[in-house]
């Protein structure tokens, strides 16, 4: 089963998507959180990534398409497949279509997330990350802070900001390209019949676990 979390930043795909991989099995594909481990790592794909993440643009898909192509022919992606940030362009969805084509597999559920605008970049703002690569758990210094400021509640680890996350030009430019280059995707996907649209605001009570809990007794 291969699932898609769209939705602008900050609306909670991590947080939806790492709730649904813990209770399918199925992995979590973030192609974010690829880009960061490269970048840590300082390998050639980390270092190239970087020039334009750090700007809060879009990786070429020369990059970014073979990454996930790879990705999803490892063992563990092979039952199911939560991609999370990817695809981000109706380029990018209809590479993703050609290559699952190949193995007889299709997109079976598409998660689309909305959140209030002035709640996004709030999330945004106050999101925190674990540092360490195997744990990555997010937290939010507002919503769902750790029991100890600044370290992670699972691993113990130092929790710092996403620096794409502190920069207000950054911020920015990332929801200027969702709205222009991943929105369209949500009628993409209407019209293949697998769209499933949810809110996600304090104002209504309704955070990620709420929604995460609701689609896995529906797929389970
Ligand atoms: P995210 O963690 O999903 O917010 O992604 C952080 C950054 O990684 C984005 O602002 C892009 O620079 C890059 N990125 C992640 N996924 C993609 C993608 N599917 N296509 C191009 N760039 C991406």
């Amino acid at each position: 089963m291969i699932i898609i979390m769209l939705g602008a930043q900050g609306t909670g795909k991590g947080t939806v998507a790492g709730i649904i991989s813990k209770q399918t099995g199925f992995p979590q594909i973030s192609t974010g959180d690829i880009f960061r481990e490269n970048i840590s790592k300082k390998t050639e794909l980390g270092i190239e990534a970087d020039k334009y993440m750090s700007k809060g643009n879009l990786v070429p898909d020369e990059i970014t398409v073979p990454m996930v192509e790879n990705r999803l022919k490892e063992d563990d992606a092979q039952v199911g497949a939560i991609l999370d940030g990817f695809p981000r362009t109706i380029e990018q969805a209809q590479k993703l279509d050609e290559m699952l084509a190949k193995s007889g597999k299709k997109v079976d559920l598409v998660v689309n997330l909305i959140t209030p605008k002035d709640e996004i970049i709030d999330r945004m703002l106050t999101r925190r990350v674990c540092t360490n690569q195997d744990c990555k758990t997010t937290y939010n210094t507002k919503l769902n802070p750790p029991k100890v400021e600044g370290i992670c509640d699972k691993c113990g680890a130092p929790l710092k900001q996403r620096e794409d996350d502190s920069d207000p030009d950054a911020i920015r430019r990332r929801l200027e390209i969702y709205e222009e280059k991943t929105s369209p995707l949500v009628d993409y996907y209407k019209e293949k019949g697998v769209l499933r649209t949810e809110q996600v605001s304090i104002s209504i009570n309704r955070l990620g676990n709420d929604v995460a809990m609701d689609i896995v007794k529906d797929i389970k």
